[in-house]
């Protein structure tokens, strides 16, 4: 029997990491949020001074990282040759950058086959001792876990979403230009507005974080009967 896997996707704001981490804490599994893969790589880059216009030097460098990820869902770390950098990577100057790589589809063929190798681990050992994961990030339902057993596209309003950003504490212009900007910077090598045949659509305008947890919760139980 190997684990259950429940790929969470949708934009910036939608509760997806907040919902994914909560789910993987109540049903005991990993909690991997693939958006750190590509904020690690960014930081990678930066570090390392590559152009991060240039595709194939991007690609390649993201290639070499050093990357390890706890999925532990009540202290999930990043690792990046040997730092940790799970708060570095939430900064806004990665916040604003994250899209180059992420648009590079060289890049993301590399980190897609980190993702999908980290999945599949989850499925018989790893961090869940094979229960399985709960994943989240823009092309995880469509594109690197298509055969999850639990597929949810989040979804909400545009002003639900920068409303819920902008109460983080950042600052307004900055929050709308993460939010919405990035979206539809990185919407144009990846779909995760509109949900794909098979994937269950969560509107999360109005519902609480407890509300929309329940629901993927029901989704997984009726998926593993
Ligand atoms: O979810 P998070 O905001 O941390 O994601 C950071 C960025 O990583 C996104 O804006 C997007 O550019 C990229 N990303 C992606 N595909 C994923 C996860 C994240 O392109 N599966």
């Amino acid at each position: 029997m190997s684990g259950i896997v429940i790929a969470i996707d949708g934009p910036a704001g939608t509760g997806k990491s907040t919902t994914a981490r909560a789910v993987a804490q109540r049903l005991g599994l990993a909690y991997f949020d693939t958006g750190a893969t590509y904020r690690a790589g960014t930081l990678w880059c930066m570090r390392e001074g590559v152009d991060l216009d240039d595709v194939d030097d991007v690609a390649a460098m993201v290639e070499t990282m050093n990357l390890e990820m706890s999925l532990d869902p009540e202290n999930p770390r990043v690792v990046l040759e040997d730092e940790d950098v799970t708060a570095l990577i939430r900064t806004d100057t990665i916040a604003l950058t994250v899209s180059k790589v992420a648009t590079n589809l060289e890049a993301r063929a590399v980190l897609g086959q980190w993702q999908r190798d980290v999945i599949a681990h989850e499925r018989v050992g790893g961090f869940s001792k094979g229960r399985g994961v709960v994943v989240e990030g823009r092309d995880i339902t469509t594109i690197i876990a298509p055969d999850a057993d639990v597929r949810v596209l989040m979804t909400a309003d545009e002003e639900v979403r920068v409303a819920r950003r902008a109460g983080d504490g950042a600052n307004a212009a900055t929050v709308r230009d993460a939010v919405l900007g990035r979206d539809l910077t990185d919407s144009t090598v990846v779909n995760f507005l509109t949900a794909a045949d098979g994937v269950y659509t969560l509107d999360t305008s109005d519902l609480t974080i407890d509300e929309a947890v329940q629901v993927v919760v029901r989704l997984a139980h009726e998926a593993a009967l």
